[in-house]
């Protein structure tokens, strides 16, 4: 019977050297901008209670109501009590309260970079498992502090040459009690229309009424051009925070369109809300959507403090970046390959390939048994500069030879002065070195 051929999950890949090129390359950037703005690195479990997730996030949103992962600590246990996070910020607030973050100076500003995972239907550009970065400005609330959240994503997008191609759609969806009032109003307009409503949408109608807003249902869409509206109910104070934060935006040259029906889909944001999307397909394919969050500390038992935060979503960046060429520069490249044959060789050249790469150098070596002619054949494949083989002749004169696989020429060297000769050819800038001071905060 022929073994299975096992897969990935629905919903997930592998991200495999290319991509991953990509990946270090945003983490590059997004570590780059949080440093200069002051933000700090988290890593909150990968999974929780999945109550933080329920309160937090609200039990009638699509993330929780449908796509949470929900997993259960063993086996033999049937309370599914965790769930996979969805995202990040309901887990950053319970830690902010858990490790007592208040006690530091306002505002604590974090940052995350990671895998989260939604239940969802797999289609393109949505994921099971997904990575995102996240921002959280957390325990004053300021438009100014928004503004800088914002802009601190928006040179993320212009270092990773894509932000010509987003769209910053931005809104505010008022105080919880402005939202409130606005709700009741929504219920009542509708009132002897539900019948109206396509199925979804009715059942929104009672369980997250605000989700109407951003509904893609031409029906829906309809009927709300006669609707109360939501900026009508917005309080003087949400009114001047908006304006304010628009100014502020202005003020430092950022390009926004006010989007009235932006709500987005979480229970737990109140005032600013805005989303990056695609300036041709829209909300569909948005890289990335973030917030202020007022209410969620003191809803996951924490004293009241404000927050605002904004999540990117990695593999959206990735095909952005493909689609406007942009190449993700890397250091995978392999400098050279060491081919051996005999005993002898082969001892002296795992020794040489270590110094090497102690230089720098990236080397590979195979150290089967195959002849030269077929180690050469593979050292074209790996794309090598330079490739050096060691025959037992050579061991015998202490020698070794030098082959400069582009140019197709080889000469023989004696052995001691072969790593010389090697970092003299790539020259010294080049080498891969570091010092730990360079990869300090540099986790992954
Ligand atoms: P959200 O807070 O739900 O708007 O998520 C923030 C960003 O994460 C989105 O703009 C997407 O770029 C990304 N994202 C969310 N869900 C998925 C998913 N299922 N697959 C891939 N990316 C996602």
């Amino acid at each position: 019977m022929s073994q299975p051929q096992f897969r990935t999950p629905k919903g997930t890949h592998d991200i495999l050297p290319e991509d991953n090129q990509y990946m270090t390359y945003i983490k590059k950037a997004v570590r780059h901008r949080a440093r200069q703005a002051g933000f700090k690195r988290i890593d909150p479990p990968i999974f929780e209670n999945r109550q933080i997730f329920e309160r937090g996030i609200g039990e009638h949103t699509d993330i929780v109501e449908k796509e949470l992962f929900v997993v259960s600590g063993k086996q033999s246990e049937d309370k599914s009590e965790f769930a996979l996070r969805p995202e990040f910020t309901a887990g950053i607030c319970r830690s902010y309260i858990e490790n007592g973050m208040q006690q530091l100076p306002q505002p604590v500003e974090l940052y995350a970079i990671g895998p989260c995972f939604r239940h969802d239907r797999p289609q393109k550009g949505r994921y099971r498992q997904f990575h995102q970065f996240d921002f959280e400005i957390i325990g004053i609330k300021d438009p100014s502090l928004d503004a800088q959240l914002i802009h601190v994503v928006t040179k993320i997008f212009e270092d990773l040459q894509i932000l010509d191609r987003l769209k910053l759609q931005i809104n505010n969806i008022g105080t919880a009690e402005n939202r409130l009032a606005y709700v009741a109003a929504l219920k009542d307009f509708f009132i002897g229309k539900e019948r109206n409503l396509p199925d979804l949408d009715r059942e929104r109608l009672t369980t997250n009424p605000l989700r109407l807003l951003d509904s893609k249902e031409e029906d829906t869409q309809i009927l709300l051009k006669s609707a109360p509206t939501l900026d009508q109910f917005l309080s003087d104070e949400s009114k001047v925070y908006h304006s304010t934060l628009l100014e502020y935006l202005t003020e430092l040259g950022i390009q926004f369109q006010e989007n009235k029906s932006l709500v987005r889909g979480l229970d737990y944001y109140t005032q600013t809300v805005f989303e990056f999307w695609d300036s041709e397909t829209g909300a569909q394919n948005a890289v990335g959507g973030g917030g202020r969050y007022d209410a969620l500390i003191e809803l996951l038992g924490g004293k009241p403090t404000p927050g605002t935060g904004f999540a990117g979503g990695m593999e959206r960046i990735i095909w952005q970046m493909k689609q406007a060429g942009v190449k993700a520069p890397h250091k995978d490249q392999v400098d050279v390959f060491v081919a051996q044959l005999g005993p002898e060789a082969k001892k002296s050249c795992l020794r040489l390939i270590s110094e090497l790469r102690e230089k720098g150098v990236h080397t590979v070596g195979a150290l089967g048994e195959a002849s030269l002619k077929s180690q050469m054949r593979l050292a074209d494949k790996f794309q090598v500069r330079y490739a050096l083989l060691l025959g037992k002749m050579e061991v015998k004169g202490g020698t070794i030879i030098l082959r400069d696989m582009q140019a197709g020429k080889q000469k023989e060297i004696k052995y001691d002065k072969a790593v010389s000769t090697i970092i003299e050819l790539l020259g010294e800038k080049n080498l891969d070195t570091y010092t730990l001071k360079d990869r300090m905060g540099e986790s992954d």
